[in-house]
């Protein structure tokens, strides 16, 4: 899952609307739906058949929701293998816990999941905070403090 890479709406992008022909006798402007490919009649800039207009609004729509549901997913995931791995390693439940990379790769933790940036305002490192969990990776160890 690359979600910088997954683009919203490529697919979108093939649709923009040609430019009509006028139509004097009509007084009006003779257009194809990017959506469905059919001809129409309409205003100068009418771009889409009503209907075909809102399908298209219910895709992009939907298109977004379902990326936001595959982050969400994969935000949840990352916090359960953090819980995991937290709990595993730190019996005390506080501070911080050192842990080779190769472990969190085998875990199937999601690098390119949502984060949030946080610095440390004492030396200004940053770190990713994910649920109660912030962590950092350095030098090939991944570095998992846990917030209170
Ligand atoms: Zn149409």
């Amino acid at each position: 899952m690359a979600f910088e890479k997954e683009k919203l709406s490529n697919y979108f992008d093939f649709l923009k609307p040609e430019n009509g022909k006028y139509l004097p006798e009509e007084n009006a402007y003779s257009h194809i739906c990017p959506v469905c490919k059919k001809e129409f009649i309409g205003r100068r800039n009418q771009r889409y058949h009503p209907k075909c207009k809102i399908k298209l609004n219910n895709d992009l729509a939907r298109e977004k929701n379902d990326l936001v549901k595959k982050q969400m997913a994969a935000y949840r995931k990352n916090v359960m293998i953090l819980d995991s791995i937290y709990k595993k390693h730190n019996e005390s439940d506080q501070g911080t816990v050192i842990v080779d990379l190769s472990l969190i790769r085998q875990s199937g933790f999601l690098f390119d999941a949502p984060i949030y940036p946080i610095k440390n305002k004492e030396n200004n490192v940053e770190w990713y905070a994910v649920g109660q969990y912030s962590y950092r990776v350095q030098e090939g160890k991944m570095y998992i403090y846990k917030l209170k």
